[in-house]
């Protein structure tokens, strides 16, 4: 467990720790947006090495304001979209702060491209993770 509370780059509100898949991730009370950690975003992979198969889907950057990054402590954190799909992305230590709105369009789009992502070999944790950019 964290000693030190962390806020949530999109409204402030407190994150929470909680568990998926056995993975340690944070999840706004307010917002409902799940901070990744770097570390956190490569074990949700499991390790896959899934680079050769990356599209060449680089997140735009906005010049608009920066975030506070719930790590950093600075403003960091900057908005980025790739495919319609809203989050922020820290340039320090590259976690990513998905907004509980991009999480559900996520959802929906990997249940829709099942097929597609199947072929191109990846899981859906990997092509969602793809898809933000996450390091792996
Ligand atoms: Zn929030
Ligand atoms: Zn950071």
């Amino acid at each position: 467990m964290d000693d030190v509370s962390m806020d949530c780059a999109g409204c402030g509100g407190a994150l929470n720790a909680f568990t998926h898949r056995g993975i340690a991730l944070d999840r706004c009370a307010d917002c409902r947006a799940v901070w990744f950690d770097a570390r956190e975003a490569l074990a949700y992979l499991h390790g896959s090495p899934i680079g050769a198969k990356v599209e060449s889907g680089a997140a735009t950057t906005a010049d608009d304001d920066a975030r506070p990054c719930p790590r950093c402590r600075e403003e960091t954190c900057r908005a980025h979209e790739v495919r319609g799909i809203a989050f922020l992305k820290c340039g320090r230590c590259g976690g990513t702060h998905v907004p509980a709105a991009s999480l559900l369009e996520l959802t929906g789009r990997a249940r829709r491209e099942q097929n597609r992502i199947e072929e191109q070999g990846l899981t859906r944790s990997e092509w969602v993770a793809m898809l933000l950019g996450l390091p792996f």
